[in-house]
C-alpha cells in the first residue's frame, strides 16, 4: 500500500492536515516535501471517502532572527521583530514575509497542491489565540515543568509562556514579562531598556513555539500533520507539543507525518560559492511539474531523497515517464507485484486527474537538444511531427517539458548538455579513414529513423572504417558541433534537420 493511503488508513471522520513555515527568507525546495506531502496524504484521505481540510500556515509573527546572505545588512536594525512589520526588502511586496510567501504560493500551484493559506499574525489579531494564551498562563508552571522534564532544559526563574512585542521597539525576542493581570502583562525590554504594560490580546503578544504549535493544533483543529524530523527528535518540540496539547488545552496532537531532508547534488559551482541553495520557485520551473510530485510520491518520507540537478534529473524524468507506461499497460512491470504500487505513485504524481490515454512520451534528452536548436514551440512541434510523433492528443504536459528544459538549460545544466550548432562548417580536415567512415553514416542515414537505429548504424559504420567508436562519435560532434563532445548522437541526428546533417556529412566526405 502506498505510504499516504497506510496514514489514510489508519483515521476515520473529517480530517485537517496541516503544515507551516516560518518565512524567513527564501524558501527552497526543501520546504516542498512538506507541502507535497501534506497534499498527496490529503489527495489519499478524499480519495478513502474521507472529509479533508489543508492548511499552510505562514508563521509571519516569528521574529527576524538574521539577516540571510542576499539581503542588504542595512535591515539588521528590523532583527528581532515579527517577520509581517518588516518592510519587504525588494520594496515589492506587502512584507518582508510576504515577498518570500508570494511566489511560494505561485509555486504551489504550479505542482497542483492548493492548501488553504493562513497567516499567523493575522490569527493572533483576531483574538483566535486569545483563550489559549490565558489558558497557557494560568498553566504556566506546568508547561514549565512538562519543558523541563522533556526537553531537559532548565527553566529559570519565573516562567510566562509569552513573547510580548515591545510598544518601544518593536522586538518580540527581547521582551521578559514580570507579571500578569489578565489581559495586561508588564515587561521589561532587554533590547531598549523599556518598560510597559500591555493587552496580551489580538496580536500584542504570541506564545512561544513550543506551546504556540499545540495552540494552533486547537485552533485549527488539526488531525495531521507532516513535520520535519528536525522536530521529531527525543525532547524536541513534537514530544513537548504532545503532553502540552492533553494536559493543558485538553487534546489529542495530530498524527505526525515525519519526513526527511531534502538534499541536493550536482549543483554548479556558481551556486555553491554564492551559497544558495536551490529555491523552491526555481525547482517548480526546472522539473516538469508532476515528475516533481513523482519524486515525493515515490519516496517514502522517510527516507531522504537526493535531488540532483545535472544529469540525474534525466533519469528522474525517464524513470516518470517508465511509470507512465507501465500505468498504461505499454511496459510489464520491472517487478509484476508491485504493479499497484507504481500505478499509485503515477497517480499521485499527477496536478489533476490522470488523463483517459497515454500522453505524447518524447524522450527527455531529444526535448533537451530540440529545444537549443530549433528557434520556438512550433518549429519544435514541427520538428516532432515530422519525427512521427502523434500529436493529436493532449500536449500540456509536453509543452510544460519544454518549458522546464529551457528554464533547467539557462540555469542549472551542465555543460555537456548544451550545444551549438557550427551554421557553417568548420574549419577542420579529416582523414581518408575518417572519409570512409562518413560515407558509411550517409549510406545508412535515411529520413525517419528513430534515435536507436541512428545509434546503432553509426556503430556498424565505425566498424567497418575507423574502428574506435569514440572516434568515430568525436568525428560528428566535431563536424557538426565544433566540438569533441556532445549529446548522445542519435537524439542529436534526430532533431537536427535531415538535409542539413546530409549537406554536412557530404561536405567533409569533399573536402
Ligand atoms: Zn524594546
Amino acid at each position: 500500500m502506498h505510504w499516504a493511503d497506510v496514514v489514510a488508513s489508519k483515521v476515520t471522520g473529517k480530517q485537517v492536515v496541516s503544515t507551516a513555515i516560518s518565512p524567513s527568507g527564501e524558501i527552497h525546495v526543501g520546504n516542498m516535501r512538506e507541502v507535497l506531502t501534506g497534499e498527496i496524504v490529503s489527495r489519499a484521505l478524499r480519495k478513502a471517502g474521507i472529509a479533508v481540510k489543508f492548511y499552510y500556515e505562514a508563521d509571519d509573527i516569528d521574529p527576524l532572527r538574521k539577516v540571510p546572505n542576499g539581503i542588504d545588512q542595512s535591515f539588521s536594525k528590523f532583527v528581532g521583530q515579527p517577520l509581517y512589520k518588516i518592510p519587504s526588502p525588494d520594496g515589492k511586496h506587502t512584507s518582508w514575509s510576504n515577498q518570500f510567501i508570494d511566489p511560494f504560493v505561485e509555486t504551489l500551484n504550479l505542482v497542483g497542491a492548493k492548501p488553504e493559506f493562513l497567516y499567523t499574525h493575522e490569527l493572533y489579531e483576531k483574538g483566535l489565540f486569545n483563550d489559549l494564551i490565558k489558558k497557557a498562563i494560568e498553566n504556566r508552571e506546568k508547561i514549565s515543568s512538562i519543558l523541563s522534564e522533556v526537553s531537559g532544559k532548565e527553566i529559570k526563574g519565573e516562567y510566562y509562556p509569552l513573547n510580548v512585542i515591545c510598544e518601544n521597539c518593536g522586538r518580540i525576542d527581547k521582551t521578559i514579562v514580570k507579571s500578569i493581570e489578565w489581559p495586561y502583562a508588564e515587561y521589561h525590554c532587554e533590547a531598549c531598556d523599556y518598560v510597559g504594560k500591555r493587552d496580551v490580546r489580538n496580536g500584542g503578544a504570541k506564545l512561544p513555539w513550543r506551546v504556540e504549535w499545540p495552540a494552533k493544533w486547537v485552533i485549527l483543529g488539526v488531525t495531521i500533520e507532516p513535520f520535519g524530523k528536525d522536530h521529531a527528535t527525543a525532547g524536541g518540540s513534537y514530544d513537548t507539543g504532545k503532553r502540552i496539547a492533553k494536559e493543558v488545552f485538553g487534546i489529542d496532537p495530530p498524527t505526525p507525518v515525519v519526513y526527511e531532508w531534502i538534499h541536493l547534488k550536482g549543483m554548479g559551482a556558481m551556486h555553491s560559492s554564492k551559497g544558495i541553495l536551490i529555491r523552491a520557485i526555481d525547482m517548480v520551473k526546472m522539473v516538469p511539474p508532476e515528475v516533481l510530485r513523482f519524486l515525493i510520491a515515490k519516496n517514502n518520507p522517510e527516507r531522504h531523497i537526493e535531488i540532483d540537478a545535472g544529469r540525474g534529473l534525466i533519469s528522474l524524468v525517464n524513470e516518470y515517464d517508465q511509470y507512465e507506461r507501465i500505468y498504461f499497460k505499454k511496459e510489464p512491470p520491472f517487478d509484476p507485484e508491485k504493479e499497484e504500487d507504481y500505478r499509485r505513485i503515477y497517480e499521485l504524481s499527477q496536478i489533476s486527474d490522470v488523463q483517459e490515454k497515454i500522453p505524447v512520451q518524447v524522450p527527455y534528452n531529444h526535448i533537451i537538444n530540440l529545444v537549443q536548436i530549433k528557434k520556438d514551440i512550433n518549429e519544435i512541434m514541427e520538428a516532432l511531427r515530422w519525427s512521427g510523433y502523434d500529436l493529436s492528443g493532449n500536449l500540456e504536459s509536453l509543452k510544460k517539458r519544454i518549458e522546464a528544459a529551457k528554464f533547467w538549460l539557462e540555469n542549472f545544466a551542465p555543460d555537456e548538455f548544451k550545444i551549438t550548432i557550427k551554421e557553417n562548417p568548420p574549419n577542420i580536415k579529416l582523414d581518408e579513414n575518417e572519409k570512409n567512415f562518413l560515407r558509411e553514416v550517409l549510406n545508412g542515414y535515411s529520413k525517419g529513423l528513430n534515435p536507436d537505429d541512428i545509434n546503432k548504424m553509426i556503430h556498424d559504420a565505425c566498424s567497418k572504417t575507423v574502428g574506435d567508436q569514440k572516434k568515430c562519435f568525436s568525428t560528428l560532434y566535431r563536424i557538426i558541433l565544433g566540438t569533441d563532445t556532445g549529446p548522445r548522437v542519435g537524439f542529436l541526428m534526430t532533431s537536427l534537420d535531415h538535409d542539413f546533417v546530409a549537406t554536412r556529412i557530404k561536405f567533409f566526405i569533399e573536402n
